[in-house]
Order: structure tokens, then sequence, then C-alpha cells
């Protein structure tokens, strides 16, 4: 064959490889994001800081975002267009589960329309009194051999230092921690769990979580870091936040040279949107990135939110632009309240095959089945095995071309 019979069939290899994206590639602009979305997030803004009546100082600091959050309808009408109905299901779902919204996230959501995926995730929704699921799917109550701490796993753990978050995710798995109050791990506690992972020399990989991990104190997560640190056998410490995702503001100059101190940090957070991807996100994993904190993403795969294949394409490849590594979809777990979430896994598996092979693999995360009763993350996957053969195995690619590979 000569060169240019060569070239002929690459041409029509790559003519071939261009349709098969054809669909996404004519979907992805329609989809907006934070970065593309910004006339309406700024136009939200200017809204919400009158109806607070505040300077941008104070916006883009943390502190005031985390104690303005929106927990009353009133407030929230002032910022969303809420029909009477709404406001009344809102007031009487309030009753029952707390919602907190910072200002910021607010600012993401499409103040018009009430299917808008980012107002899902945070304005309760009366289907959350569907008596579905259970308080606690995962039995972490049955899992945790000193209070604060969650084992699952017999090198890694995690601990719980607090319940609180910059916002209440409608879908939240541990919507039953979140009391009327928010409360951190009072310190005696903190030294127990700090004291257990001491005498567990087998733990080497300790997840700092919540609630939200990063809505501690500086005090405390400074003592919580360096306690761990000169464990000999923790040799790697994460972070589990939605601060990026819901108040980007709390990624300050201070935090990011406390993490820098301690590395190896991974931190993972919980994009489930490109709507979520913002200026202030970007800017938060820039300051994070440039403290040598690793970023991964865990995402959850939500019902009229990302059960889409080209949603999920595109908020993995956004998030590779800034700089996260997709790391986990999880399918939904049946906790009560979040029934109206659910999708069904064979929607999960259809996100996955249009992943493999149709974009790069570092924008595939695992797609996770969380097992029952804290039997631990089951990873699900399009099958790629077909037949087990003594010599050989009959596997299939991700175009679905059927081949023989010798064992
Ligand atoms: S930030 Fe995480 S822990 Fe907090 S409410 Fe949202 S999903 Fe739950």
């Amino acid at each position: 064959m000569n060169e240019r019979e060569k070239r002929a069939i690459s041409l029509k290899r790559a003519q071939e490889l261009k349709d098969s994206i054809k669909d996404y590639s004519i979907k992805k602009s329609s989809i907006k994001t934070g970065l593309t979305n910004l006339d309406m997030i700024e136009e939200n803004k200017r809204r919400i800081i009158k109806v607070f009546n505040v300077s941008e100082e104070e916006w883009n600091d943390w502190k005031w975002q985390l104690s303005n959050r929106i927990t009353d309808v009133d407030k929230l009408s002032k910022i969303l267009n809420l029909s009477k109905e709404e406001i009344n299901q809102i007031e009487m779902i309030g009753k029952k589960f707390r919602w907190a919204i910072s200002p910021y996230y607010a600012s993401l959501m499409d103040p018009d329309d009430s299917s808008c995926p980012i107002r899902r995730q945070a304005v309760p929704s009366i289907e959350e009194m569907v008596e579905t699921g259970e308080a606690d799917p995962m039995a972490e109550e049955f899992t945790s051999p000193v209070e604060g701490i969650t084992r699952r796993y017999p090198d890694r753990l995690i601990v719980k230092v607090t319940n609180q978050c910059a916002m209440y995710c409608r879908h939240c798995q541990r919507r039953r921690c979140i009391g009327q109050k928010d409360l951190g791990l009072p310190m005696d506690v903190l030294k127990k769990c700090v004291e257990y992972i001491r005498n567990e020399e087998d733990i080497r990989d300790v997840l700092i979580t919540g609630g939200d991990a990063l809505l501690i104190s500086h005090k405390t997560l400074e003592w919580l870091l360096s306690e761990l640190y000169e464990i000999p056998h923790v040799e790697i410490i994460r972070i589990g936040t939605r601060t990026p995702v819901t108040m980007p503001q709390r990624i300050t100059k201070e935090l990011c040279e406390l993490l820098s101190k301690y590395p190896p940090i991974y931190l993972n957070t919980h994009f489930n949107h490109p709507m979520e991807i913002t200026r202030e996100a970007k800017k938060a994993a820039d300051m994070l990135c440039s403290a040598g904190v690793v970023l991964g993403n865990q995402a959850v795969l939500l019902r009229g939110i990302n059960d889409n294949v080209h949603v999920m394409k595109k908020l993995n490849q956004e998030l590779l632009k800034i700089r996260i590594r997709p790391y986990y979809i999880f399918h939904p777990k049946e906790v009560i309240g979040t029934g109206h979430f659910k999708v069904k896994v064979q929607k999960g598996m259809e996100i996955m095959e249009n992943l493999r092979g149709f974009t790069s693999g570092l924008a595939i995360p695992t797609y996770i089945i969380n097992a029952p009763k804290g039997k631990g993350k089951t990873p699900i996957l399009p099958n790629y095995i077909l037949v087990w053969e003594e010599d050989k195995i009959k596997l299939r690619n991700w175009e679905g071309e059927v081949f023989y590979y010798p064992n």
C-alpha cells in the first residue's frame, strides 16, 4: 500500500470518528455553563445584592455568604419568581426538611424556570414529601467505631467534622444529620478521633468531611491537619467539600496557605451540572491547584439535572478545563425525601457507554452504586468482556466491534 492509499484510509477513518460524535458536537454549545451564561448570573447577582443591600466586598466574603444564607421564603421570593403554590409548598417542606441557600448559589439560578437544574438542587420541592427510601441507607451508624468516624474499608476512614454546609442540597445522602442547628464536632470528640487513627496503623488515608469539611474554623482545621500530618502511617489526607460549587468565596488565600503546608492533600468536590462552573469556581480551583492540592469531582446522577449523556459529557469536559478530575459518578441512594431524583441504572450505563472512547479517558469518572447497608462502593461498568475461553477472551471495543485477545 502506498502513502496516498494509507492517507485516504486515514482520512476516511477521521471522518467516521467525527461522525460518531456529531450529535454531541451539535448539542454541546446549547448546554449552558456558568462561564457562558454570564449575563444571567450577573443580572441575578445585582438583584440579590440589592435585596441584601450589601457591598461587593461583603458578597465576596465567605463569612458573609454563610451568615446570609437564604432560609426564608419571603427572601427567596424576592430573588426567584415563585408562584403562590410554590411559596406554600416551600413553607410546608421547610418544616420537615431544613433548607438554606448561599446567595452566591442563588445567583446561578434561572429566576423564571422551576425546572432549572441549579434551582432543583437547592429549592425544596413538594416531591420531597413522598415517603420512600431510608434515613440512613448506608447504615453509617453501624460503621462508626468511635463518634465522628465512619470506617467502611480496611485502610481508610472518614472523619465527619461538622454537620454544617454552605447549602443544604435537596439530594443529600446525609440529610438526616442536618439538624436545626449547625454543629461542629466538639474538640474532645475530635481528639478521640485522632487518637483512634493514631492507634490504627492500617489507616493510611483519612478523609475529612461532614457536612462540609471547610466549614470548620481555620484554627480547628489547622489543628486537625497538623495532628494527622504527624501520624507516620497517615500517607494522604482527603477533604470533602462542596464549597467550590456552592460558596467558592471560601477558598481564600489563608486557606490555601494552610493546605499547602500539609501535602499531599486531595480535595474532592461535588459539581453536578456545567452551570456550576463559573468564574468564581474556576478561581477557587486555580488557587487550590497553585497550593498543590489535587482536585477531583464526585457527581451524583440526578433525574432532571444531569441524567443526560450530553450534559454529563459536557460537565466532565468543563471540569478538566478548570483542572478538576472527574472521579466518581454516584448512583443516587435510596434516601428518604429524595426519590424524585432517582434514575434507572440503565441511564447511568448509557452515560458511561457514551463517554468511553468518545471523550478523553481523563473525562471518564467511575460509575458507582453504593451497596446498601454500608457494604461499599461497587463500580458499575459496561461489559467489554463477552466470553472467557481457555486461551482467549472475546471482547468488544467502545464502538461495539468484537475481537479476540489471547489470554
Ligand atoms: S454539601 Fe454535601 S453534605 Fe452538604 S448538603 Fe450538599 S450533598 Fe449534603
